[in-house]
């Protein structure tokens, strides 16, 4: 076949669905955008696994009238100027990419109004037809995405079910809550309430309200450091274990990580104190010096690469073995008297 330079929505398109994979990946983005918009609330609505519907909205900053045209650009973004800006990232998204993304193989309506004006803009996007009228809302954004990929028929095909989606993105919430509990979420799937967190900055309440009293009154709290490793979150007692490994939530500076070598060593933290084939839960934040980390991670990617891995590892089990023991020798003095 001849050589052709593709057609721009063709390129687009393309492009589009290397950012965007599935409906997950609309809803971190989403989500991602609420958060670095200073949201302390943001709320998810979604119908069938998103293939319907996806709604996010949130009580941020907004988007000013002026710009809710740009939001929609291909490399539009508010948070980076120049590439140097890329060492003092503090934001979650930088490249400017997911808007424009979603608008290529979505419908999407989206209501803004800024903190500093009085009115705001609701805007309408499908293909090539774009509408912006001026409206008033309550401070903050919403976004609906309607109809994901109805126009890349193969993508369209090769979904998942609804049922199934709807699992990751209930995952994927969860991941997002428990790495932010100042921020309060709540999440529906199908009209029917799954999650809701406070925001209150406390992870125990975070956790109480995601996996239930049980759970919550079985964790312990830790906080370790031992330089230049800070380890915060909650670990279960030895006495409340799983035979399956779905509560262990790693995050590495507040990102969700599946690190199979740091799930491994905080395993071998509790030897000889669980029974074999049971497994611990923990929800733990691992602070590690950004230079010890690969920087050149994709940032869709939850696969981390750390420098010094072996050391950082020791220390991880150290400090979790120590309070593994502690806890266990407070129990034990408890039923001596
Ligand atoms: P990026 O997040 O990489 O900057 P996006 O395409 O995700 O790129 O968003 C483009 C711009 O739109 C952002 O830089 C931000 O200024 C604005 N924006 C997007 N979502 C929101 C939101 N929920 N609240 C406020 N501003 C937003
Ligand atoms: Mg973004």
């Amino acid at each position: 076949m001849a050589i052709r330079v593709l057609d721009k929505d063709t390129a687009d398109k393309i492009a589009a669905g290397e950012v965007i994979t599935d409906p997950t990946a609309v809803i971190k983005e989403l989500i991602e955008n609420s958060l670095d918009a200073h949201s302390t609330r943001i709320d998810i609505d979604v119908v069938d696994g998103g293939k319907k519907s996806m709604t996010i909205t949130d009580n941020g900053d907004g988007i000013l009238v002026d710009e809710v045209y740009l939001a929609f650009d291909r490399h539009a973004t508010s948070k980076i100027n120049k590439l140097d800006d890329l060492n003092e990232l503090t934001s979650l998204g930088f490249r400017g990419e997911a808007l424009s993304s979603i608008a290529a193989i979505s419908k999407i309506t989206m209501k803004t109004m800024s903190r500093q004006e009085n009115i705001g803009s609701l805007v309408k996007l499908c293909g090539e037809q774009r509408q912006v009228q001026k409206r008033s809302f309550s401070r903050g954004t919403s976004i609906r995405v309607e109809d994901l990929f109805y126009n890349i028929p193969a993508r369209l095909k090769h979904m998942k079910k609804g049922n199934d989606l709807s699992k990751d993105i209930i995952q994927l919430v969860e991941n997002l809550a428990l790495s932010h509990p100042n921020v309060s979420f709540s999440l529906n799937v199908d009209g029917r309430h799954t999650i809701r967190t406070p925001g209150d900055n406390n992870l125990h309440n975070c956790i109480f309200s995601i996996f239930g009293n049980e759970f919550g009154n079985n964790v312990i709290d830790i906080k370790y450091e031992n330089k230049p490793l800070l380890i915060t979150g909650y670990i279960g007692k030895p006495s409340y274990t799983r035979n399956n490994r779905k509560h262990q939530y790693i995050f590495i500076n507040n990102r969700f990580v599946q690190d199979n070598k740091i799930a491994k060593a905080i395993e071998e933290a509790y030897e000889n104190m669980i029974m074999i084939n049971q497994h611990p839960v923990f929800i733990l934040n691992i602070s590690i010096p950004p230079h010890m980390l690969d920087v050149n991670v994709h940032p869709s990617k939850t696969k981390i690469k750390i420098l010094n891995e072996s050391l950082v590892l020791l220390l991880i089990k150290d400090g979790i073995k120590k309070k593994v023991r502690e806890s266990s020798s407070v129990n034990i003095s408890h039923q001596i008297k």
